[in-house]
């Protein structure tokens, strides 16, 4: 993945360095402008991130980071979740076995049949601005398929993060997750980077309940 900045996506150049966040290491701003713009929900994330190459490193190779949106609470939650490898055998004995990851849906709480939102595709769609980034990978939210109508609560953490400018109702816990690639259908994933939650937040506080919302059924 190349490096960007976080807030305005420029790359990085020989003559336009990006900068480190200077306390998580982790975000990158081509100006402290663009730092200035990001820390609003940056600060919410910053030593989290810190703490993943400090006191809470990578559990095991199966595990990536996630960003949890709790329903409860006002802080997002950066956790390192346990992905389960799964593999379908070719049906054709020409191809290979198709590998694949499932992330772990415990955390959208009991009986929450996952429904999966590829957000970086719908929103490079509808917005103007964000047709000039480059956006190399995707970013995928998955919330409880019948959020709506199941009796779950609104959710504290988007309220805290949108601070009232939100258009819609989300309902009951989400994560946010990171897939390498713009594929229809990526198969893996990787860890969250800090763009992702910015993304993520322009997303939950853009969506109207009305526009094109690809939410596409999945099997847990
Ligand atoms: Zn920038
Ligand atoms: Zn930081």
């Amino acid at each position: 993945m190349a490096l960007r900045c976080t807030t305005c996506n420029k790359p990085a150049f020989e003559n336009a360095q990006l900068k480190h966040c200077s306390r998580c290491k982790s975000a990158l701003y081509c100006s402290t402008a663009c730092q200035k713009e990001d820390w609003p929900i940056h600060k919410h994330v910053c030593e989290q991130f810190k703490a993943t190459t400090t006191t809470n490193p990578r559990p095991s190779l199966a595990h990536k980071l996630a960003l949890i949106l709790p329903v409860d609470e006002a802080k997002p939650k950066l956790v390192w979740m346990k992905f389960e490898e799964k593999t379908e055998a070719a049906e054709d004995s020409d191809d290979s076995d198709a590998v694949y990851e499932t992330p772990d849906f415990t955390y959208l709480g009991d009986g929450g049949s996952p429904q999966l939102l590829v957000i970086s595709r719908t929103m490079k769609a509808a917005n103007l601005q964000l047709q000039r980034f480059d956006l190399e990978d995707s970013v995928v939210i998955y919330l409880r398929g019948a959020g709506s109508i199941d009796g779950s609560r609104t959710n504290a953490c988007v309220s805290a993060l949108v601070k009232g400018s939100g258009r819609f109702n989300w309902r009951g816990p989400l994560i946010v997750l990171g897939q390498p690639g713009t594929a229809f259908d990526p198969l893996i994933h990787r860890d969250i980077v800090p763009m992702d939650l910015r993304l993520a937040v322009d997303y939950l506080r853009s969506y109207d309940g009305f526009q094109v919302h690809p939410f596409e059924a999945i099997s847990a």
